[in-house]
């Protein structure tokens, strides 16, 4: 059966206990030689040579660690990638077995690919290893729905994945577009391109033809919309900002043929509702990893909690002495539960919006941060509503709104009235108003009593509506078939 290829009886990889020190100490090993390891890559494209720019690498942690060099492609080079892009020509269980191979490879590589996530990408070692298992699991699960496809590739798929999962969703857009036959090119998003080099070579050793999978380091400036803008171009496959993959698809809508799809996973203005029923101990858990875990960084992350007004005070004091025990710091520490966000600039940004706040006197707390790197500090501010929110801040910023039992309408509306819909995050005990919630928002991924970020590759499909994307949702049934060609229907007199 497909599903065998999907891992063991839960169906998802292994991973890591980092409670087991047995666990930690096999991690600490593996990626130990990789600490000051240098990489120095280059694109992989069929036409080998690029004069493209080599761009050094730093570790955002520790500005003095150079992580290692990546060669950008030249406009040039994508022109010659298109022209030498190749469908995948094996059969689906061919392709199936390359791929399951691959997610050993990965699995087999962890201490190189947690390495190269704590220094390139800020993760702190429990985010790489969800990251790690994401990736595994969209290989295997993706793998599998191939075996159940029947219809043919579309052609050539350009995948522009983030920097905040840089191997999980990187892996995930790439290996659906492969499972369904396409030939891929894969442009990274700039700054962890030298995780990406890595993984395409791992994809390319488990038997991923040159022709079907070439990988494009590089600004989005200089080789984005050639990558999204050719009419040899059969669909796009984006997880960015909504602007972007706006502008995508007006460039896609002048140059390309108008049945090509644009699959687009965008952002989010996230909330999650607690009123007085809720478990305080459980909720704040949940609170503090849906806005704090991954420094905030996750499109599906907490922004604004909406806390009814009679337990608010009470709750915020706990909310409060429990960041005062989250570390931040060098991610490749163990004790670090958030790493740096992802640069200067990014950094800016968010502390831009929280001098702001300060200055207009809603800052309600903030903790201790490191003063070299680009570590942001936790952060909490108030807030009126949702719709005062003018822009996704992409960080560990969490803005708290009161509201009045009365009010549940009014904050329901609101929330919808962002036109965002990625996430949302409930907690309460009481039936109907779970009930009552879940079936007036319009989000795609709701989370009742837990937090809100993680969905899982196979149970939890990932994805949201209205400014948040176009589905259809990564790590559900219907993702791969999106990769393929529509059914053609047949009617008979
Ligand atoms: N799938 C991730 C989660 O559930 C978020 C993906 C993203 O940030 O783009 O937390």
């Amino acid at each position: 059966h497909p599903d065998d290829l999907y891992g063991d009886e839960r169906r998802n990889s292994r991973g890591f206990n980092v409670r087991n020190t047995d666990d930690l100490e096999l991690i600490e090993k593996a990626r130990g030689p990789f600490k000051n390891h240098q990489w120095n890559l280059k694109p992989l494209l069929v036409a080998k040579e690029s004069s493209g720019e080599v761009v050094t690498v730093k570790n955002p942690s520790l500005p003095h660690d150079i992580v290692g060099t990546v060669q950008f492609c030249t406009a040039g080079d994508v022109e010659k990638a298109i022209a030498n892009a190749a469908v995948w020509n094996a059969s689906p269980q061919e392709r199936a077995a390359v791929l399951s191979k691959a997610s050993d490879l990965y699995e087999a590589h962890f201490g190189e690919l947690f390495a190269m996530l704590a220094r390139e990408a800020g993760k702190t070692a429990l985010d790489a290893i969800a990251e790690l298992r994401e990736a595994v699991d969209f290989l295997r699960y993706y793998a599998a729905r191939a075996m159940e496809l029947k219809n043919p590739p579309r052609g050539t798929i350009t995948c522009i994945s983030p920097w905040n999962f840089p191997l999980a969703i990187f892996t995930g857009q790439l290996s659906a577009a492969l499972a369904a036959g396409n030939a891929v090119l894969a442009k990274p998003a700039e700054a962890t391109s030298l995780i990406a080099v890595r993984a395409t070579q791992l994809l390319h050793e488990a038997g991923v033809p040159a022709s079907a999978l070439q990988l494009l380091p590089g600004e989005g400036k200089t080789i984005g919309a050639m990558l999204t803008g050719s009419e040899k171009i059969n669909g796009v496959c984006f997880t960015g900002s909504t602007a972007t993959a706006q502008s995508i698809n007006r460039n896609m809508a002048e140059k390309v043929s108008p049945s090509a799809p644009l699959i687009a996973e965008t952002g989010g203005l996230n909330a999650m509702i607690v009123d007085s029923t809720a478990l305080p101990e459980q909720a704040i858990r949940d609170i503090v990893a849906s806005a704090f875990q991954s420094a905030g960084q996750r499109c599906s992350a907490l922004r604004v909690l909406y806390l009814q007004d009679d337990i608010a005070d009470s709750f915020l004091k706990m909310l409060y002495g429990t960041m005062d025990a989250q570390v931040v710091g060098d991610p490749w520490e163990f004790k670090a539960d958030l790493g740096p966000v992802i640069d200067k600039k990014a950094k800016n940004t968010i502390e831009d919006h929280i001098e702001t706040a300060r200055s207009e006197g809603r800052l309600l707390k903030q903790i201790t941060r490191p003063d070299t790197g680009t570590f942001v500090a936790p952060t909490v501010l108030s807030l009126s509503s949702i719709l005062d929110l003018k822009q996704e801040i992409f960080g560990p910023v969490l803005h708290v709104v009161k509201f009045h039992a009365s009010e549940l309408d009014q904050v329901l509306r609101d929330i919808n009235a962002t036109g965002y819909g990625l996430t949302c995050g409930l907690h309460s005990r009481i039936d109907d108003r779970v009930e009552y919630v879940t079936q007036r928002l319009n989000i795609g991924n709701m989370y009742v009593n837990r937090n809100q970020i993680g969905a899982v590759v196979g149970t939890q499909p990932f994805g949201g509506e209205g400014l948040s994307g176009t589905g259809p949702k990564a790590g559900g049934p219907y993702y791969v078939p999106r990769f393929a060609m529509a059914d053609v229907m047949t009617l008979s007199a």
